[in-house]
């Protein structure tokens, strides 16, 4: 049966141990993250005025990267949308303006310069360079971001980083074990420690399955065995901001869902002809 336990979640960060799942199943959860959840991000930009070092392309660039966090709720997808508009309207489509000239001084703009028609959808940071002005340089231009997928550009994934691994496991046989602590010094994620005459596991979630220990023990076999659980994983999911962890899970497995349904309405019309 699933089970899931969460080991650390933050605004940012989403840490779970899965259990009674197995690799196709958890790597389906990953790869929809990463591909088909939307997020906002800056798609087209309109340069008014450009006097700094920096090509159009480049800058236009830049600014597609900046995390924008994203309404998922009161905005639709381009390809979604009733405008039925390659340029969209204000259900699919947000438009930014900066305006920033160095006069006496050199500037950096600021992904905080950029100034949202919709204060909800901003860049996740204010702290975000795009250029430096020199004096005398001007930088003027709107910048229109809509809900992308990941599958078409990577600045449409909503994380930084969705990955799994399988739960170690880690067994220390006490009867050939000389708690020599070998083992606990090569460990690079101080995953054991020695206490009481014995070695212990005092971090098994940090574990990243290298086998140092098992190579480091003196015993012939080794006294330690790390191996890991078939069916559980610890998958981790780090937000750019754009979207909360658990949001961005949950889509994903809605997704998922409207995958399979529409597999399975499919086969019913295949079978029906
Ligand atoms: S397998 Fe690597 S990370 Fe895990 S306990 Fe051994 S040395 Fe540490
Ligand atoms: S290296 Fe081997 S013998 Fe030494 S403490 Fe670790 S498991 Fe025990
Ligand atoms: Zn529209």
């Amino acid at each position: 049966m699933l089970e899931l336990k969460t080991l650390e979640s933050d605004e940012t960060n989403l840490r779970l141990l899965v259990t009674g799942v197995d690799t196709p199943y958890i790597n389906a959860i990953r790869r929809i993250v990463l591909t088909e959840v939307p997020c906002m991000a800056i798609d087209e930009v309109v340069i008014i005025e450009n006097s700094s070092v920096l090509h159009d392309e480049i800058i236009a660039h830049r600014l597609g990267l900046i995390p924008i966090k994203t309404d998922l709720d009161g905005y639709n997808l381009p390809e979604e949308c009733s405008c039925r508009s390659e340029f969209g309207c204000n259900l699919c489509r947000v438009t930014f303006t900066l305006d920033r000239e160095a006069k006496d001084e050199p500037v950096t703009v600021y992904s905080g310069d950029l100034v949202s028609e919709n204060p909800n959808i901003a860049p996740v940071s204010d702290k975000i360079p795009i250029v430096k002005l020199g004096r005398g340089q001007k930088l003027k231009l709107e910048a229109y971001a809509r809900l992308g997928r990941g599958k078409n550009h990577a600045k449409w994934q909503p994380v930084s980083l969705s990955a799994h691994k399988h739960l170690p496991k880690i067994r220390i046989d006490a009867e050939k074990c000389n708690a020599c602590g070998k083992c606990v010094e090569t460990c690079p994620r101080k995953v054991l420690a020695k206490s009481k005459g014995k070695v212990e596991v005092v971090d098994l979630y940090a574990c990243t399955m290298c086998r140092d220990c098992v190579d480091a023990c003196p015993e012939e076999p080794s006294a330690i065995e790390v191996n890991w659980e078939k069916n559980a994983f610890i998958f981790i999911l780090e937000s750019t901001g754009a979207l909360p962890p658990e949001r961005i899970i949950t889509e994903a497995v809605k997704i998922l869902d409207r995958q399979l349904k529409e597999f399975t309405d499919q086969i019913a019309e295949v079978q029906k002809a």
